[in-house]
């Protein structure tokens, strides 16, 4: 079986396009994993949900999803993030409120662990560094877990002597074997480690390997139509700077 890992969409439809482009480029998928934040940020929320529900796919739910049918306070969102949330509301229809609404917080499939941000919180915290991912580690029971949120691809190994980050960079290909892993595939639709491109995962579970991929995708049509809906500059102009 093929899995399309894939995190935090964010309303990027030409990001989310641009990856689904990409996987068929490379023989497929047979079901989609997606990390939750499917919407937030970008200017097509409800086009990304109708995308999304057009193909085989479990998702979990991220802080973005119920912010914007307000099921989670924004007190801890910036400013944009917060601007953002309330447009998102606006567009949303009733079918894609009841989605989002449904979508679990964690989801266990096979020997991985599903979440938007990390085990212990599912919808709020951050996995950015050796000491919180060696914390979560005790706070689910599979092989593997696997995160977005941080919008960072990267990799967190439970090794012999403590935990190692590793970058997880365009095109490598990691074993999933010996050791647990906490695995980030990084952004779809907003990408904030430096590089503007689609950020997504191939897991292929009959070789056990993971691969991590970028796509280009047409950042000016996202920026241009964040423009039209008024969507604060901060969020445009990040885009094109992928951070
Ligand atoms: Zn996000």
């Amino acid at each position: 079986m093929r899995y399309a890992i894939l995190a935090d969409i964010h309303g990027n439809l030409e990001a989310f396009t641009a990856v689904l482009n990409d996987i068929e480029k490379r023989e497929g998928f047979d079901i989609m994993w997606c990390l939750g934040d499917v919407v937030g940020y970008g200017p097509d929320p409800h086009a990304c949900i109708e995308l999304l529900l057009q193909h085989e796919h479990i998702c979990v739910a991220g802080n973005h999803d119920w912010a914007a049918i307000d099921r989670l306070d924004t007190f801890d969102f910036n400013f944009f993030a917060h601007e953002a949330a309330a447009w998102t509301a606006l567009q949303l229809t009733d079918r894609d409120i009841n989605y989002l609404d449904a979508l679990p917080e964690c989801v266990i499939e096979r020997d991985f662990t599903l979440v938007h941000g990390s085990p212990r919180s599912p919808l709020l915290e951050y996995i950015l560094s050796p000491s919180v991912a060696e914390e979560n580690f005790k706070f689910f029971n599979t092989g593997f877990c696997l995160v977005g949120h941080s919008h960072l691809p990267c990799i967190f190994e439970e090794a012999d002597n403590g935990i190692i980050e590793a970058q997880f960079e365009n095109e490598s290909i990691w074993p999933l074997g010996e050791h647990r892993l906490i695995i980030n595939p990084g952004g779809v639709g907003q990408p904030r480690d430096g590089d503007p491109r689609a950020s997504y995962a191939i897991l292929d579970s009959s070789r056990m390997l993971i691969t991590h991929y970028r796509v280009k995708y047409d950042v000016e049509s996202t920026q241009k139509k964040m423009q039209e809906a008024g969507l604060p500059s901060f969020l445009i102009e990040r885009l094109g700077r992928g951070c």
